[in-house]
């Protein structure tokens, strides 16, 4: 049993890692600034912290760090927030580092994302499968994904002058239950899930919906979290599918789950991120003998029931 430290454990996919690790028996110690929204911790530990200030005695005695805190959301979110995710998430990052470094924390997981490739890869919808390696030379997307690029080299800088073993898994949209489906910071399949959950006859679409994307499922992610932290493979690698949709078809299937045909009004003023990305994962089922197993079909159901629960309990 090892003594593990999840921050973000208030989050989505912090709060599905602690109950992943805890099914395996480990000791885990939640941190966030906020409790989980839908549920309660399973973590043995829930302590209320705030990353971008040092804390220091969190991490004394602890084995094992998955870093997730980190101030997201979905692309209009990042895009219109660029300043405050810089700041909030290189103190919190640059902290929490130097803090576990300090408290001789043998494996320290930082969660990056597919934001640090760059732009000029991902400007058709016919997307490349983006491998590792093409994140340079960098042109990342602005504030969070050079900030993630940033962290990416600094945890590699902490391990190779001090010793620490680090793991970067970079994620390609994950979804799932429990994650935030409202209020601004909710990403493409929970924000599709809500707006076909309430609708009777339209819902409005981001651009022209022939934006292209892949997506992860959060089983299949939390296992590839737990797969990596016990691996040797301390370089960035791709956590997702290589499923490539656009969000029309993406709707579509949602539709289809809930069984109803609406009209799309399609918003040109709404922001649309890149225009195509998909993932390379060969990488990771080589190094974890990992393979995302939940189907987009079978993981957006369950999304939508969760969502449509929350809506009309
Ligand atoms: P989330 O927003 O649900 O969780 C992040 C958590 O960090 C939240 O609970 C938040 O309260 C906490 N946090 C924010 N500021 C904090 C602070 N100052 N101190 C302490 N806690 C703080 O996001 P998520 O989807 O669970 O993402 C987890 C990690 O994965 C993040 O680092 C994110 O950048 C990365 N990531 C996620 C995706 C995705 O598709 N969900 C894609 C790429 C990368």
């Amino acid at each position: 049993m090892s003594k593990i430290v999840v921050t973000g454990a208030g989050g989505f996919i912090g709060s599905h890692l602690v109950k992943y690790l805890k099914k395996r028996k480990h000791y885990v110690i939640g941190v966030d600034i906020k409790k989980p929204e839908f549920s309660k911790s399973e973590a043995d530990e829930m302590i209320g912290a705030d990353l971008r200030y040092p804390n220091l005695g969190i991490f004394q005695g602890i084995d094992e760090v998955y870093h997730l805190a980190a101030d997201m959301g979905g692309i209009s979110y990042i895009e219109t927030h660029r300043a405050d995710i810089t700041f909030n998430n290189t103190m919190i990052d640059m902290l929490t580092l130097k803090a576990c470094q300090e408290a001789k924390v043998k494996k320290f997981l930082f969660t990056s994302s597919a934001c640090v490739y760059p732009a000029g890869l991902q400007s058709s919808n016919q997307a490349v499968f983006l491998r590792e390696q093409d994140a340079y030379p960098a042109d990342c997307e602005d504030g969070y994904g050079w900030e993630k690029l940033m962290m990416e080299r600094a945890c590699t800088s902490f391990a190779q002058d001090y010793g620490m073993k680090v793991y970067l898994p970079r994620f390609h949209n994950i979804y799932g239950p429990e994650g935030t489906y409202d209020g601004g910071k909710e990403k493409s399949p929970a924000a599709l899930c809500r707006k076909i959950a309430k609708a009777d006859k339209e819902i409005e679409v981001w651009g022209d919906g022939e934006q292209t994307r892949s997506y992860c499922y959060i089983d299949d992610c939390v296992e590839a979290l737990y797969l990596l932290m016990q691996s040797d493979y301390y370089k960035p690698i791709n956590i997702g599918t290589d499923r490539l949709v656009s969000i029309n078809q993406l709707a579509d299937i949602i539709e289809g789950i809930a069984k109803k045909k609406l009209l799309r009004n399609y918003d040109f003023t709404k922001p649309q991120g890149v225009k195509g990305r998909n993932a390379d994962i060969s990488k990771a089922q080589e190094v974890l003998g990992w393979n995302p197993e939940i189907t987009l079909e079978d993981g957006l159901e369950k999304t939508y029931q969760w969502i449509s629960k929350q809506i009309y309990p």
